[in-house]
């Protein structure tokens, strides 16, 4: 990407003075093994560190395991499971590159979400695209999903049922992707994920490892909350950078 594209999409992002580092080379940390207590693991990150206590431990054997793409997704459209698919206008399974080495997750469809049935739409969607284009990722090469498929009425707060009952959705998504790092955007989402209430600041620039296979995964802030919170955004461009640090050292 040339210098002034970069720009053009930080600009979007809101950040027009930044200065775009390259990612580390031989002398970045390495990621450290797995073996820290919590406190050690929840203390400031200064590098590649392994939250090794946020582990996420899903089963290894889900509801959803062995289906494949085509019959995950009819079997989300028809699902009932929980109270949201009374009010939902539709499910939104998840969209993207099907050999994406980037796999983002949000927290749950919003309005525009569930008339669009694609998740990420909207302005939330529009700065989710500038995010990645800045560092070098078009939308079409991610693959965009999240942990609940069906819109929250007035965009509460997931309910622990609903979580419960559609996060095996998301796991057989995770199995049938095998992304190489995962970007979590969002407190709600990565408390999900990472089965922590870890504020999500004590999340960020950490690199976690996610279920039997230890994919890296890291935490930043959710698109919609930078439209309301620009400030952070700053932030949210350090975590991004972070990421494609872990990611080019996968
Ligand atoms: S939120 Fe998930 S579990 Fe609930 S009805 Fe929708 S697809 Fe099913």
């Amino acid at each position: 990407m040339t210098s002034a594209l970069r720009r053009e999409y930080l600009a979007a992002m809101g950040l027009e003075s930044w200065v775009v580092r390259q990612p580390s080379g031989a002398g970045a940390p390495p990621i450290m093994a797995a073996t820290a207590s919590v406190a050690q693991a929840l203390r400031p990150a200064t590098g590649f560190e392994v939250a090794a206590d946020a582990v996420a431990k899903p089963g290894a054997l889900h509801r959803e395991a062995g289906f494949d793409w085509a019959q995950l997704r009819e079997r989300v459209a028809a699902c009932t499971r929980c109270g949201l698919s009374a009010t939902r206008t539709q499910t939104v399974f998840g969209v993207g590159n099907l050999q994406a080495q980037w796999l983002i997750v949000g927290e749950a469809p919003g309005a525009d979400e569930d008339r669009a049935g694609e998740p990420f739409v909207g302005r939330a969607g529009q700065l989710l695209n500038a995010m990645l284009r800045a560092i070098g990722l078009p939308r079409e090469q991610v693959y965009i999903a999240n942990t609940l498929k069906c819109r929250p009425p007035q965009n509460r707060d997931p309910q622990p049922n609903e979580t419960a009952e559609c996060f095996p959705f998301l796991e057989r998504q995770i199995e049938l992707l095998k992304p190489k790092i995962m970007l979590v955007v969002g407190r709600i989402a990565a408390h999900n994920l990472l089965r922590t209430e870890v504020s999500l600041s004590r999340l960020r620039q950490q690199v976690h490892l996610f279920g039997a296979s230890r994919i890296p995964l890291v935490v930043t802030y959710h698109p919609a909350y930078l439209l309301r919170t620009p400030s952070d955004k700053r932030k949210a461009w350090e975590d991004l950078k972070f990421a494609r640090e872990v990611s080019a050292r996968g």
